[in-house]
């Protein structure tokens, strides 16, 4: 009896074992398996992970090899163009089929065409893995995605449940001696300066941390979800972001997981739904992408191409450094940088601050966190820019500017996380730490501040910024 030819299974943006529908296919056909991953970095329409992201994904990797390593597999890695890399790998192990998981994102499936091309007749087996529904199954009465949340999450919810999520293979047969290169040398990790420091401390990258997570969010965490998750001084989300995006747990997982939690303590429901509901945020984005895949570059609302944005290099240095005066916001730019996450409500506050107060442009905003954060998303990093911005779909209103005063003072009462993040201001009492220049010079002494030495005066007048942003606005509403 002859002995299958080698399956190749093509690894992207789903770095786990379980729940993972092309493995689980190639491992059931008995035939040897062969773990791919390509560092493929000048696909047109594809972006370059930025520096946080790198880190994450060098981390995965490593995560991603032990694991296969533990079942008889090794990770082969290779660089280059994705379709040149996978055919010739194919006729080198003499492959009989090649295996992946679909990205539901334009330029991602023209590559997957490319690769299918390039294989000629070796069989290609392509999968859902990245979503909770494809996009195909939510369109509107003209074809379209639907560009408002709550209808569209009704029309998910409406579906029923998605397909239970699989379980890792039980037996993978592996093959030895395949050339790889090895993951030092993709240098995806800072070495000069070594600017990681706070993502080794914060973080620990893979599937097994990925499903402890949840794990330990659905036992226990996830109690009050439904106030606290607005709350930047507490613990009370999930922080799962970054494995979900490079797909160390999927959607599905997440889903059932959920699901039944809620269904082993009711009382936990609607803390539970409304987590849901924020996993189906990530779904809204990324079908939003589906659909216009130059949503990180063009406003979904014409009327904003007019928009009278400011270079304003000095502002925006400020903002990413954190010395923009206001505590919430530099608290979150610090957190951005050390970290390479920001709570989601500081998200807020601080893209506001930079589109409405300082005027420039929220494609700068959504740059600088597609370079700093380890959760940077295709889908979730523009579409959220938009919606902040007022140029998006389902976007908030323009007028609506947030107050970074009041939004520190509401959500961070105590001061708490402006303390941790912004430590010269940790003496100053609760009712002056939003707003350290409103202190009387006694006061600031007192807590060891010096206005315009060791912490910045407000780069902008909030009221002035407020009415700026506003006039702006209407400069482009009648268009
Ligand atoms: P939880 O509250 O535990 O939520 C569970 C999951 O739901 C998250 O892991 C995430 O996958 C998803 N989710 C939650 N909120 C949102 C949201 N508003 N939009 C889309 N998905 C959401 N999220 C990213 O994953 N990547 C990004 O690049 C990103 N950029 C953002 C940029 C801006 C300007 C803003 C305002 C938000 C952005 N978000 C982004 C959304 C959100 O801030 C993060 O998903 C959230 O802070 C992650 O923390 P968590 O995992 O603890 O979330």
């Amino acid at each position: 009896m002859t002995s299958p030819r080698p399956a190749i299974v093509w690894y992207r943006e789903d770095l786990r074992l379980s729940d993972h529908p092309a493995l689980l296919a190639a491992a059931n056909t008995q035939a040897p398996v062969v773990c791919l991953f390509v560092l493929d970095e000048r696909t047109p329409g594809v972006r370059p992970l930025g520096g946080a992201a790198r880190w994450w994904l060098a981390r995965s990797l490593r995560a991603l090899q032990e694991s296969l390593r533990g079942r008889g597999v090794s990770l082969v890695l290779r660089r280059g163009s994705a379709s040149t890399v996978i055919a010739s790998l194919a006729r080198e192990v003499d492959a009989g089929a090649v295996y992946w998981n679909e990205i539901a994102q334009a330029p991602h499936q023209r590559v997957a065409d490319q690769v299918a091309a390039a294989l000629g007749g070796v069989a290609t087996h392509k999968f859902p893995g990245d979503l909770l529904v494809a996009p195909s199954q939510i369109r509107n009465k003209e074809n379209r995605g639907l560009r408002v949340f709550t209808p569209f999450w009704r029309r998910v919810q409406s579906l029923g449940d998605p397909p239970k999520p699989l379980p890792a293979p039980k037996k993978l047969n592996g093959i030895s001696a395949i050339a790889s290169d090895a993951l030092e040398d993709w240098h995806l990790e800072p070495t000069r300066p070594d600017w990681a420091g706070g993502l080794r401390e914060n973080w620990r990258p893979g599937e097994a941390t990925a499903q402890a997570r949840l794990k330990a969010f659905l036992a226990g965490g996830i109690a009050g979800y439904s106030g606290d998750r607005d709350r930047p001084d507490r613990e009370g989300t999930s922080l799962l972001s970054p494995h979900l995006r490079f797909g160390e747990i999927s959607p599905r997982q997440v889903w059932h997981a959920a699901k039944f939690a809620a269904a082993e303590h009711p009382p936990l429901s609607s803390d539970i739904d409304k987590f849901l509901s924020e996993l189906g945020w990530r779904e809204f984005c990324r079908h939003l992408l589906y659909d216009v895949p130059d949503l990180a570059t063009r406003n979904l609302q014409p009327s904003f191409d007019a928009f009278p944005w400011k270079h304003d290099t000095k502002a925006l240095r400020a903002w990413q450094r954190g010395q923009t005066g206001y505590p919430i916001v530099d608290a979150g730019m610090r957190e951005l940088w050390h970290t390479g996450v920001m709570h989601n409500r500081v998200r807020m506050v601080v893209a506001s601050f930079l589109v409405k107060h300082l005027l420039i442009d929220w494609r700068e905003g959504e740059q600088w966190f597609w370079d700093t954060l380890v959760d940077a998303d295709a889908g979730s990093n523009p579409a959220n820019w938009q919606w902040v911005a007022g140029c998006g779909a389902d976007a908030a209103p323009y007028f609506r500017v947030f107050n970074p005063i009041l939004q520190g003072e509401k959500f961070d009462a105590d001061g708490v996380y402006v303390r941790r993040w912004v430590p010269e201001l940790k003496q100053l009492p609760d009712n002056l730490i939003h707003q350290p220049w409103t202190a009387t010079p006694l006061e600031l002494a007192s807590a060891g501040i010096e206005l315009g030495k060791n912490y910045p005066r407000p780069i902008i007048e909030h009221k002035v910024g407020r009415e700026r942003a506003l006039a702006a606005y209407a400069s482009i509403r009648n268009r």
